[in-house]
C-alpha cells in the first residue's frame, strides 16, 4: 500500500536543474567584465547548438518569442497578412504574428501527435490560397507530422517558420528539430528541458538571414560613426551571463532528456489498465525531448466536468474521472500538474480569427460545443487531457505516490 500524504517539498511540472558549470561560466563573464550582450559565452553556445543541431547558423537572443518575433519579420510577413499557425501551443508561438499587425489563421491538432494536422493545413490553403507562411510548433517536445506539412508548404510555395521552443533536442528522421523550417527558434526559459533562466536563439541556414537577426536584435545600426538607422531595430540580444548558464546545460540536455524518458516510461507502465493514454508520439519516425508528460482521458471514461475561467465543477462518476478532478487530487499531494494549452481560436484575444479543421471553417462547428457535440481536436484534447508533474528531480517514489493519487481518482 503507497501512503498518500502531501509531499514537504512540492513537486513541480518542469523546473530548472543546475550541475555547477553553470556558474562557472557566469563568474568566467564577471571576472573579465563581459557583463553585456557580446563575449564569449554568447559566441560559444551559437558554435554548440550550431554543431549539436546541424544548422548552420545561430542567433542568440532574450526569449524564444523575440526570436519568433524576428522570424516572422524574416519571413516577411506583413500587416494584414494572414499565416497559418498551430493552434493548440502556447500563445507566444502566435503573438508575434500579431505583433508585426498580421491575422494568425489557426489549424486544427491531429490525434497521432497532437500537432498541426497536415489535412486541415491542406484545406487551408484551399480556402486561404494567397497564404505563404506557416508556424508550427512540437507540442511538449514531441515533433510533428514534418514531411506532410513540408510537401503541402512546397505545392503552395509556403516557407515554414518551425517554433521548437519545447522541443530541443528532439529529432525526426534523424534530423533535429529547429532545422526544418526557413527561419526557427528554440528557447531556454526556465521550464524548458535546458535553460539560461531566459534566453531564446533563431536558427537558419541563410547567412544573409542570420546576419539580420544580429542587425535587428543591436537596434538596426548601420554602419556609420554615428548611431545611424534605416530600419527598426530591436533590444533583443541575449546577455552573456545568460549565455554563461546556457553554456553549462549544454552538456546536460541528453541526460535531462533520459530523465524525462524515464518519467514519461513511468507514467505509461503505471497507468496500464487506466482508462487513459499518456500523449501519442510517433517513435517510428521521432525521438522526441519528452519534455512533458501529459495524459488524456479515454472518451467513455470521462466524468462530467464544467471549467469557467475563474471555476469548474466536476461530478464523481465510479471508474471515470476528468482532468480537473486530477489537478485537485495533485495540487492536495502538493504536486504541481496543469490543463493543456488552451487552444488559440478558444482564446479570447484571439475569438475573431479563422479557425481551419479537416472539415473547413472551424468556426461554424465551435458552435456545436454548445450542443456538446465537440467536433474540433484541439478542443477534445484541452477537454480530456492535462499536463503531469514532469520534473527531472521527481523521485521515483515521489511519482509512485503521483501515479496511486490519479489511479484512485478512477475507483
Ligand atoms: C516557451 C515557448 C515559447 C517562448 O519561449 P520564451 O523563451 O519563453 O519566450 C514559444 N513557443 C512555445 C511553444 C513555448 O513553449
Amino acid at each position: 500500500m503507497i501512503e498518500i500524504k502531501p509531499f514537504k517539498n512540492k513537486v513541480w511540472l518542469s523546473s530548472p536543474t543546475m550541475h555547477g558549470d553553470e556558474i562557472k561560466y557566469i563568474e568566467e563573464a564577471y571576472k573579465s567584465n563581459w557583463m553585456s550582450t557580446v563575449g564569449f559565452n554568447i559566441d560559444e553556445i551559437e558554435r554548440i547548438v550550431c554543431e549539436k543541431t546541424g544548422c548552420k547558423y545561430a542567433v542568440a537572443l532574450s526569449s524564444g518569442t523575440s526570436a519568433l518575433h524576428l522570424a516572422i519579420k524574416l519571413a516577411g510577413v506583413k500587416s494584414g497578412d494572414k499565416v497559418f499557425c498551430s493552434d493548440m501551443t502556447f500563445a507566444a508561438t502566435v503573438n508575434p504574428i500579431a505583433y508585426e499587425k498580421a491575422i494568425p489563421v489557426f489549424i486544427d491538432t491531429e490525434y497521432d501527435t497532437w500537432n498541426m494536422d497536415p489535412v486541415a493545413l491542406e484545406k487551408a490553403f484551399q480556402i486561404y490560397p494567397e497564404v505563404r507562411v506557416v508556424v508550427i510548433a512540437h507540442l511538449y517536445g514531441t515533433p510533428g507530422k514534418i514531411d506532410e506539412i513540408k510537401k503541402i508548404c512546397d505545392k503552395y510555395h509556403a516557407i515554414i517558420v518551425e517554433d521548437a521552443a519545447e522541443s530541443f533536442g528532439a529529432s525526426y528522421k534523424g534530423k533535429q528539430t529547429g532545422t526544418f523550417g526557413n527561419f526557427n527558434c528554440i528557447s531556454f526559459n526556465g521550464n524548458k528541458i535546458i535553460t539560461g533562466s531566459s534566453g531564446g536563439m533563431l536558427l537558419t541556414d541563410s547567412k544573409e538571414a542570420a546576419n539580420k537577426v544580429r542587425k535587428w536584435s543591436t537596434q538596426s545600426r548601420e554602419d556609420a560613426p554615428w548611431y545611424q538607422h534605416e530600419e527598426i531595430g530591436y533590444n533583443y540580444r541575449m546577455s552573456n551571463v545568460i549565455a554563461g548558464v546556457i553554456r553549462g546545460q549544454l552538456p546536460y540536455l541528453e541526460e535531462h532528456i533520459d530523465a524525462k524518458k524515464a518519467i514519461y516510461e513511468r507514467y505509461k507502465e503505471g497507468f496500464k489498465g487506466l482508462p487513459v493514454k499518456m500523449n501519442p508520439m510517433d517513435l517510428n519516425n521521432s525521438k522526441p525531448n519528452y519534455w512533458l508528460s501529459c495524459l488524456i482521458i479515454d472518451k467513455d471514461a470521462m466524468a462530467k466536468q464544467v471549467r469557467g475561467d475563474n471555476d469548474y465543477l466536476y461530478k464523481k462518476e465510479p471508474g471515470k474521472s476528468s482532468p480537473q478532478e486530477i489537478l485537485d487530487a495533485l495540487v492536495n499531494i502538493n504536486a504541481e500538474g496543469r490543463p493543456i494549452w488552451k487552444p488559440m481560436h478558444m482564446q479570447p484575444i484571439y475569438r475573431m480569427n479563422p479557425f481551419i479543421t479537416r472539415k473547413g471553417n472551424g468556426r461554424a462547428m465551435s458552435n456545436a460545443y454548445i450542443k456538446e457535440e465537440v467536433s474540433d481536436v484541439s478542443m477534445d484534447i484541452f477537454n480530456r487531457g492535462l499536463c503531469l508533474p514532469s520534473d527531472n528531480k521527481m523521485t521515483k517514489e515521489e511519482q509512485d505516490v503521483i501515479i496511486e493519487v490519479i489511479k484512485r481518482c478512477f475507483k
